[in-house]
């Protein structure tokens, strides 16, 4: 039952709780002529080759940030960039029914307009088995989002960080 917010005085329903990136910034920035000569993209996975020639690896994930009032989590679709082993073992272990337990170094490959430092930021990837999309577990427990990510935010705070989204443009609400 939507109760009015404490912060704002609104009624937050039907709000939004995910929302995706299309592709990993530094392959989003190529432009599309490049991305298209230098590697690809699927709603799960991208690699290509950057300007020092470099291959990169990449895995579409989710960071899930508590949300208790609504009793579920927002889910930040986040790709997380990965070494080439890792990646091989994640597409090799896609249609695996167990998540895993032994957590894969990444770091986030998507910037997000409020909040500095999510661009590059190292994290813990675990595979959640077929039905999931890999989680993410920030490594440095004082950066805001690890905060969040473990005290949880308001529904008001997902309805802000929505608005700014849809203002930055970049991103897309999940459907
Ligand atoms: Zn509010």
């Amino acid at each position: 039952m939507p109760s009015k917010c404490g912060v704002c005085g609104q009624v937050h329903d039907n709000v939004a709780m995910d929302v995706a990136f299309g592709m990993p910034d530094p392959f989003f920035r190529l432009g599309r002529r490049e991305r298209d000569r230098r590697g690809q993209v699927t709603s799960d996975l991208c690699q290509f080759v950057d300007a020092e020639d470099r291959e990169r690896f990449f895995v579409r994930c989710v960071l899930l940030v508590p949300v208790p009032e609504a009793g579920d989590s927002f889910a930040w679709g986040f790709w997380a960039e990965v070494s080439e082993q890792d990646f091989d073992t994640i597409v090799d272990t896609w249609d695996d029914a167990a998540p895993s337990n032994t957590p894969i170094r990444a770091t986030i490959a998507n910037p997000i307009p409020m909040m500095d430092g999510v661009l590059g930021l190292e994290v813990d990837l675990l595979t959640q088995g077929a039905e999931d999309r890999p989680h993410l577990l920030i490594r440095d427990k004082s950066h805001p989002l690890a905060q969040q990510q473990s005290r949880g935010m308001s529904l008001h705070g997902v309805v802000e960080v929505l608005k700014k989204l849809e203002s930055s443009g970049e991103i897309k609400v999940a459907e």
